[in-house]
């Protein structure tokens, strides 16, 4: 098994720390906001990788954190009247909501940070006493980054650039301009007494704590978007190293960049996409497709156009599911060509492009061995699970409806009947206008025998 370690930059061999086990902790959501089609690209990176592992007959896990202390928590709350824990308490059950409307797996564990406080200011304290961090003269804990001799090796920076690149904001309390902050002084609604003053803690101490709890001094993967490996992976790094004589992740698993239509998502571009955008217009599966066509660690631009093809490629797969009478399904082991492409750090573009020779071979056996069809459907099942694609029976997957739908299960069933009256009385005129009436709200008709089935396409501009 080989994955892409993040701090060597190579394709390494995978061996974890206990033969058979995995232990991951993945950065989570900071909850102020809606999840973004970014936060799903990473997460749904991990949510494959756990399955890979999974399938592989690993036993994982899963540990990803809630960030519910965060000034832009703070922020929002002020703006909205209420209270910070108003705010993450929102934003944790959106959160999850959208997660399950995705179907994707729970993580094992799930910390959030209001309830490690212990452990994070214990984590602090030992920091202190070995000499890795002061306090300055308001209170505050900062790291010292001088005193990690390795710092910037994950990120593969020196010091000395990252000082002279960060001359315009200097807190003159600080030894060294790149410190970061382990505790921050203050006596707002989120603060927590500790031996500093009140206050809470920087960003970066938490994972440092809460793998600790979960995962112990050293475990195996250490996860999350490229945006996070400076300085946030970086500063646990160092944290994590100094207080556990070098001890902590042994492989880094980072997602890559997400776009929208080419540009970077921002806030003030108004380009924000969240999940559940996506949700009121496409079928999960087909989400799941488009960016699972990509690989995790390479860019992604996001496009409702590229959203678009990947459903046009998924109704041939359903499509000819559809043909196959699925009331037999079979569990099946997963296929060798499977295995390939997941020991191959988790090459979901390698799974696909197997998954396109088994509807090959699927399409032909209509032609020519109808007897082999349904294994072939099974093995394509199978073969799609890790990905979570092919879980939906082919005529529900066809009748999504997004909230944009022109037109209701009933009116569509009603209309058929319509049509097929019609066509026995022989009038081929009425029944044809209701065809084309159909088809201009995205409802494509195909009569099969004495039956007629339909299925909800894109509609073309
Ligand atoms: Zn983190």
């Amino acid at each position: 098994m080989k994955i892409f370690d993040s701090k060597s930059s190579k394709k390494i061999s995978f061996n974890p720390l206990k033969e058979g086990k995995v232990s991951l902790y993945v950065c989570g959501m900071t909850v102020y906001d809606s999840c973004h089609i970014g936060h799903l690209r990473t997460f749904l990176s991990f949510d494959f990788i756990v399955k890979s592992f999974r399938a592989l007959n690993y036993d994982v896990h899963y540990v990803r954190n809630i960030t519910d202390v965060d000034d832009k928590i703070i922020a929002k709350a002020k703006s909205e009247n209420t209270s910070p824990s108003a705010i993450s308490e929102k934003y944790i059950q959106e959160m999850h909501d959208d997660f399950s409307s995705m179907s994707m797996l729970s993580p094992d564990v799930e910390p959030k940070v209001t309830e490690h406080m212990d452990s994070i200011i214990s984590f602090i304290d030992d920091l202190i006493s070995k000499n890795f961090a002061y306090t300055t003269k308001h209170g505050d804990v900062f790291f010292d980054v001088e005193s990690f001799e390795n710092y910037g090796e994950l990120s593969n920076r020196n010091l000395k650039d990252m000082v002279s690149g960060s001359r315009i904001d200097i807190d003159d309390t600080k030894k060294n301009p790149a410190d970061f902050a382990l505790w921050k002084i203050s006596s707002d609604e989120a603060s927590w007494n500790s031996p500093w003053g009140k206050g809470r803690p920087g960003w970066h101490i938490e994972c440092s704590a809460m793998s600790r709890d979960y995962l112990g001094k050293n475990f195996d993967i250490h996860g999350g978007g490229l945006d996070l490996k400076f300085p946030h992976h970086e500063n646990e790094n160092a944290q994590s190293k100094c207080n556990h004589d070098g001890l902590f992740a042994n492989f880094w698993l980072h997602t890559g960049p997400l776009t929208i239509e080419e540009e970077k998502m921002s806030k003030s571009l108004g380009n924000f996409v969240t999940i559940k955008d996506i949700l009121k217009k496409y079928h999960p599966e087909v989400i799941r497709f488009f960016l699972f066509s990509t690989h995790y660690r390479n860019p992604l631009n996001f496009s409702f156009h590229g959203l678009d093809e990947s459903k046009k490629t998924l109704d041939k797969f359903y499509d000819a599911l559809r043909k196959v009478d699925l009331s037999d399904t079979k569990n099946i082991p997963l296929d060798e060509g499977v295995i390939e492409s997941l020991k191959d750090d988790f090459n979901s573009p390698k799974l696909i492009s197997f998954l396109h020779k088994i509807l090959d071979k699927l399409n032909k056996s209509f032609l020519n061995n109808k007897n082999e069809s349904n294994s072939i459907a099974d093995l394509l099942i199978s073969s799609g699970s890790v990905m979570g694609l092919f879980q939906s029976k082919p005529d529900e997957y066809f009748k999504f409806i997004s909230s944009e739908v022109l037109i209701t299960e009933e009116e569509i069933e009603d209309l058929i009947t319509e049509r097929n009256l019609a066509r026995n009385q022989k009038d081929f005129i009425k029944s044809d206008k209701i065809r084309d009436d159909l088809k201009a709200k995205g409802i494509n008709l195909e009569d099969i025998g004495e039956k007629t089935i339909w299925k909800r396409v894109t509609l073309d501009e």
